[in-house]
Parts: structure tokens; C-alpha cells; sequence
């Protein structure tokens, strides 16, 4: 596998292309940033606990049948991943009330939600990616109906094999932000990345953060806390 032309720039990661159309090779960066970009810093050692992580929970979601775009981690800051059409929506899974939900619904952080929750945000920057309805999203011709539908499956399976994952490392799953493709004859797929940067993580004994709200809230240092995430999924895989 060679890779070639770099094809996009985002603010974690970069993507390639490789000799092979169906294979993109990825690049996970050292910088952070939160509120849409407008706080930006480089971080030693981000990008390759990001692709470490991202590839250990992509993995175990083969396992467990969920279909995803990973192919395989080729260095502690590289994978390469099959070639999708980025669906432009964010959709978040809930299942404890934080961030946005939190302060939009004057709900307090940390209040357990009766079900899972799913929300659609459509990814544009100059808008600063806003929530959108399914009405929105069909309108705007983002997805289909039927899509929207299989969005919704996919992430609440997601989300039932992710808790299972977590607990079993002692983290509470509070929430988190998936990506979808869409492959060349149209199937959708589980893809971008799912790392501590992506979902909010606490302790499941002390509520402690162990995620990117670290950096948003200059909590501190966010290497020690992905660090453990890590550790902990790893040792999991070692066990
Ligand atoms: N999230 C993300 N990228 C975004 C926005 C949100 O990965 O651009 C994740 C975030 O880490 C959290 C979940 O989606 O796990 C819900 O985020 P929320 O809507 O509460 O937004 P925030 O409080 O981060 O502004």
C-alpha cells in the first residue's frame, strides 16, 4: 500500500489517498480544538493515542458485527480505512444529560436520560454545525428518509455495544458524536473515528472526566486521562 496525494485536512486528522481507490490512508494529528476551532492548541502524543484508541473500538465493533470503515492501524499515528462519502450530519447519542443538552434544557450534568437520545447536527463550520430536525435533513437532501432511519439503528447499536465496552473498564458511556459514509454502491458505514475527543467519558467510580472536556474546561492535561482510556481498553483486549 503507497500512500499519495494528501485529500483533505481536518482539524485532528489528515486523510491520503493510496494506490488503491477503495483505501484511504489517515493521519491523526497532535492538535486540539473546541468551541468550532477558536481554541486551538498542539498537543504532544494526541494523535497517536487518538488512532490507538479509535482503532482498538473500531475493531471491537467488528466483533461485534457492527460494519465500519477500519481496515488497520499501520503505526501509532496511521490506519488506513476504506473510502466513504462523508454524510455532512453528527449524530450524537445521549444518554446522560451534558454539554449542550445540559445548558440548552437547564438540565443538570449527570442526570440519567429514560432512553437514548439521538440527535442530528449538520456539519458546517460557517453555520457552526446546527442541530437539524429529520424534516431538515430530508428538505436539504443531506439523507434520505430511509437513511435517516438506518442513522438512527446504526447509532443506538453503536451505542449498546459501547456501553457494554466501557463498563467493562469501569467508564460510564455519557454521550458521543458518530460520522457515517457512504460507500461507492450506496451501502452506509460506521466511520471517522471514536476516541475520547469524540465522547464524553467519566469514571465510573469517581465521575471523573477521562475526555476532551479536559481541554474545553482547562481542566488540565488530557494525555494522562486518554492515557488511561488506553491503558484500560487495552488491558481489556489483553484479558
Ligand atoms: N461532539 C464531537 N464533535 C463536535 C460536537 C460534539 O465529537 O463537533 C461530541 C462531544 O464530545 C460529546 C457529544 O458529541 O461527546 C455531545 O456534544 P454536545 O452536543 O454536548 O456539545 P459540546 O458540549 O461538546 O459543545
Amino acid at each position: 500500500m503507497k500512500k499519495e496525494a494528501l485529500l483533505y485536512e481536518g482539524k485532528a486528522k489528515q486523510l491520503f489517498s493510496t494506490d488503491d481507490s477503495d483505501v484511504v490512508w489517515v493521519e491523526y494529528l497532535n492538535q486540539a480544538t473546541a468551541l468550532n476551532g477558536a481554541k486551538k492548541d498542539q498537543i504532544a502524543g494526541k494523535g497517536e493515542l487518538n488512532n490507538q484508541i479509535t482503532s482498538l473500538i473500531f475493531s471491537y465493533l467488528h466483533e461485534v458485527g457492527i460494519d465500519n470503515h477500519f481496515i488497520k492501524q499501520l503505526s501509532k499515528t496511521e490506519q488506513i480505512i476504506r473510502s466513504v462519502e462523508i454524510i455532512p450530519l453528527e449524530v450524537v447519542v445521549r444518554n446522560v444529560a451534558a454539554g449542550s443538552f445540559s445548558k440548552r434544557l437547564a438540565i443538570t450534568e449527570g442526570t440519567p436520560l429514560k432512553f437514548p437520545i439521538v440527535e442530528f447536527y449538520f456539519k458546517n463550520d460557517d453555520l457552526d454545525d446546527p442541530m437539524v430536525t429529520e424534516d431538515h435533513i430530508k428538505v436539504l437532501e443531506i439523507a434520505s428518509e430511509a437513511e435517516i432511519a438506518a442513522l438512527r439503528k446504526m447509532a443506538l447499536e453503536v451505542n449498546e455495544a459501547l456501553k457494554k465496552l466501557f463498563t467493562e473498564i469501569n467508564i460510564q458511556l455519557i454521550d458521543f458524536k458518530l460520522e457515517f459514509g457512504r460507500t461507492a454502491n450506496g451501502d452506509i458505514l460506521l466511520a471517522d473515528e471514536v476516541s475520547p475527543d469524540t465522547c464524553r467519558l467519566w469514571d465510573l467510580a469517581t465521575n471523573d472526566h477521562l475526555d476532551k472536556d479536559i481541554y474545553r474546561r482547562d481542566l488540565g492535561d488530557i494525555i494522562p486521562v486518554y492515557q488511561e482510556v488506553f491503558n484500560r481498553l487495552n488491558q481489556r483486549k489483553g484479558a
